[in-house]
């Protein structure tokens, strides 16, 4: 089987199989060689690794992911695109290739199945509608992971990896870095995909940590005080926390985690650091 990753081979296959391209289901392919050789190099993938593929669309990448690693397992929405990947992938014994919806299977279950639930790396270029749910999702369901490289919009990659006081940084800032440390390893233009997307994309890369490098006391109350400071931008962070419902504070007890903290009354929720969010959950756990 010929080596997808450029734009003779992908219309070769798509007309071979009259495929129909489904905007619903974010797909854009990717046709240049050198952004799928950086995406392998930017996971750092191994003989010892098993992959996630989430989309493996005709199986461009997985082929590359294939060559590298000891295993993939690639999950696919579209059930056009299984004969394709069967036969784009019929020359590798190492993938599995899974017809189902990555935000509706167990992804628990699969890494317990395909790798003794020992950590695995996720790969892919995602699709954009559901970036967000997807990331969030391997992170929240404590899912093994080794490594998390994919292609995202460069939007949300730029979100992602902001700090206090950028006008990206915001409540998905907080979150994956509570989880992981980010890395933009490319930008890619959309000449490098087919149909080409109306945004630009990064590859990102985040390591999780393997042990927290944070204390906290109550994850729920930390992701709501996040949700509440970031829900009124332009609103002082006590008024944020005091108007958001779901939380029951005080204005004085929000004002006496502010002074432990160190901060001043009238600060907003887009100057604090990931640490000082803890560090105001900490304080406010005590008054729950
Ligand atoms: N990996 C391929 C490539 O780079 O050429 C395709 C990437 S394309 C941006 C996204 C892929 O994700 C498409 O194949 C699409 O059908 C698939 N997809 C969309 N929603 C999905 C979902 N909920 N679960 C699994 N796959 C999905």
């Amino acid at each position: 089987m010929a080596r997808l990753g450029n734009p003779k081979n992908t219309i070769e296959i798509l007309n071979k199989y009259s495929f129909v391209f489904q905007k619903k289901f974010g797909q854009n392919f990717l046709i240049d060689k050198h952004v799928l050789e950086k995406i392998v190099k930017a996971a750092d993938i191994t003989k010892d690794d098993f992959v996630l593929e989430i989309g493996p669309g005709i199986g461009t990448l997985t082929q590359y992911l294939c060559e590298s690693a000891r295993g993939v397992l690639a999950v696919e929405i579209d059930k056009m695109l299984i004969p394709i990947l069967e036969e784009t992938l019929s020359d590798y014994d190492n993938v599995t290739i899974l017809n189902e919806d990555i935000l509706k299977v167990d992804v628990n279950t699969l890494v317990k199945k395909h790798n003794n639930n020992k950590p695995i790396k996720v790969v892919a270029n995602l699709p954009y509608y559901i970036t967000t749910p997807i990331i969030m999702d391997l992170f929240e369901k404590h899912i093994p992971l080794s490594g998390v490289t994919v292609m995202i919009q460069k939007e949300v990659a730029d979100r992602i990896q902001a700090k206090p006081g950028s006008k990206d940084y915001g409540a998905l800032s907080l979150a994956v870095q509570y989880y992981a440390k980010p890395y933009i390893a490319a930008n890619v233009p959309p000449n490098c995909f087919m149909p080409r997307p109306k945004v630009g994309s990064a590859v990102i890369n985040l390591t999780p940590y393997e042990n927290p490098p944070y204390h906290v006391e109550n994850e729920g109350l930390l992701f709501s005080l996040i949700r509440a400071s970031f829900n009124q931008r332009r609103k002082t962070l006590v008024n944020g926390i005091y108007n958001y419902e779901g939380l029951s504070f005080s204005k004085d007890d929000i004002i006496n985690a502010l002074d432990n903290l160190g901060v001043t009354r009238d600060i907003r929720g887009e100057a604090l650091s990931l640490e000082q969010f803890i560090g105001l959950a900490n304080h406010l756990s005590k008054y729950n």
